[in-house]
């Protein structure tokens, strides 16, 4: 098939924009054919945009033999299309287009791998290998408006609270929190790593910008192999001069709040498109808080659990614990020996002044309060057998009057997941990094 040129025709409007009010207006729309379907007399195209999709109606005699003819058209086809909007009841949004020239940009296989039409879902690896086009689904497109939403919203709302976006490296000379996890990289003639978070330099920068954030990827090299883990994270991280964990446990839940609150109000299709509007409400804030303690007690008494104090929770464990607490709440005040060294303990050190912040049974955040004084510092580091040396550049900034900070790191992804009811957090993210995938 011979395509066309996009020559100097220029999209007018997005679909979403082809309102009413353009009644009789000419448009050029632009886009994939999500379906299309040829009845004879009359075909039916519906052309996909990244916001949605408007029907266009060609019918023999009302637009001309050449178009009616040069219209046969596959599935995620990419055409532009020049017509006149018409007000059509029956068609999706109550609109129609009537065009009176259409271009074929590009076109597909007669068999796309993967099912277009919304009407089946493939299997998620397949997707995936697909992903260029799975991601054009209105599934996807929901996933991602919603994730656009929650980024600006958290953005908007720390800038409007004296914050700094940070951006720290993502190659690393030495391990972050300990040797394991990370990704050895060769950098020139030696070895580096990937960074497993922004924490170090977070609390570096809170010694200058006060108050700072970041929103960026970071890598796990664990082999998990469940529906809640990646191998390269995206993270909000938060770190606060002059505070405490009490200070970061309200920041955090009025950062949840506000982004289930402005998702609700500026993405309600999209979440009602997932099936969600009833579940992803906006939740009452304080969030519920309870210590590691009081939550070992009760899977241990309710759920017939034997934890330890200074156990870590396990994933059967946090899922009994989700049908007890289903939405969001705190656990604080986690034993101080499975916390790292950078954490406060508390007054009692068997104590730390740490928390997670848990959607059911799923971890979203940690954080607490952080270590400022350098000896304690170092101490802590050797006591984790950590060799102190290695921090050697990090401590430095401990000897310029480093404040009083707190902060947390929140998975974006896994926050998603949840808020879009996905079943894995691999569709969360547009291109996913796991032990098996490193494409596309
Ligand atoms: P988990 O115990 O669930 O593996 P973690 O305690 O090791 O997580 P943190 O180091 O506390 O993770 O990271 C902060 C947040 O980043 C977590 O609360 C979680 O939301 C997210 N996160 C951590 N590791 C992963 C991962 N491998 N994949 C996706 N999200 C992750
Ligand atoms: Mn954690």
């Amino acid at each position: 098939m011979e395509l066309d040129n996009l020559g100097d025709w220029r999209k007018t409007h997005f679909t979403k924009d082809v309102t009413k009010e353009l009644v009789n207006k000419e448009v050029i729309l632009g886009g994939w054919i999500r379906n299309y379907r040829d009845l004879g007399g009359l075909k039916f195209i519906s052309l996909q945009d990244k916001y949605g999709e408007r029907q266009i109606t060609l019918k023999k005699g009302v637009v001309t033999d050449d178009l009616f003819d040069k219209v046969k058209l596959g599935y995620q086809y990419c055409i532009m299309v020049k017509g006149i909007v018409k007000a059509f009841n029956e068609a999706p949004g109550g609109i129609e287009i009537i065009p009176s020239e259409i271009k074929i940009l590009n076109v597909t296989p007669e068999k796309l791998p993967i099912d277009m039409t919304g009407e089946t879902v493939s299997e998620l690896d397949l997707r995936l290998n697909n992903r260029a086009l799975d991601l054009r689904s209105l599934k996807n497109q929901a996933v991602f408006i919603i994730r656009g939403e929650m980024l600006r919203t958290i953005r908007k709302f720390l800038f409007a609270k004296n914050f700094t976006e940070m951006t720290t490296p993502k190659i690393i000379g030495s391990a972050t929190e300990g040797g394991t996890e990370l990704f050895p990289i060769i950098y020139f003639e030696r070895e580096a790593f990937l960074t497993q978070s922004a924490q170090l330099y977070k609390e570096q920068l809170s010694g200058v910008y006060e108050r700072v954030f970041e929103i960026s990827d970071c890598f796990r090299a664990e082999k998990h192999r469940t529906k809640r883990h990646l191998c390269e994270i995206f993270t909000l991280d938060v770190e606060i001069a002059f505070s405490t964990m009490e200070d970061v446990l309200k920041l955090l839940e009025e950062i949840v709040y506000n982004v289930l609150k402005e998702i609700r109000e500026n993405q309600m299709k999209a979440l009602e498109y997932l099936g969600m509007e009833k579940i992803s409400v906006t939740p009452e804030i304080p969030f519920p808080r309870y210590k590691y303690e009081e939550i070992i007690d009760l899977i241990n008494t309710k759920f017939g659990f034997n934890i330890e104090f200074g156990e870590d929770i396990s994933t059967e464990a946090y899922r009994k614990l989700g049908t007890e607490l289903s939405s969001y709440y705190y656990i604080t005040h986690w034993p101080m020996s499975i916390k790292p060294f950078y954490i406060m303990p508390s007054k009692d050190p068997k104590y730390s002044e740490s928390f997670d912040l848990q959607k059911g049974m799923l971890e979203l955040t940690s954080g607490g309060t952080r270590v400022h004084n350098k000896e304690q510092l170092i101490n802590a580091i050797e006591n984790q057998g950590l060799n102190s040396t290695s921090f050697k550049s990090h401590l430095k900034a401990f000897d310029f009057g480093m404040p009083p900070h707190a902060g947390f790191g929140l998975g974006i992804d896994r926050w998603l997941t949840m808020i879009c009811g996905l079943e894995d957090i691999r569709e969360a993210v547009m291109y996913p990094r796991t032990a098996d995938r490193l494409t596309p």
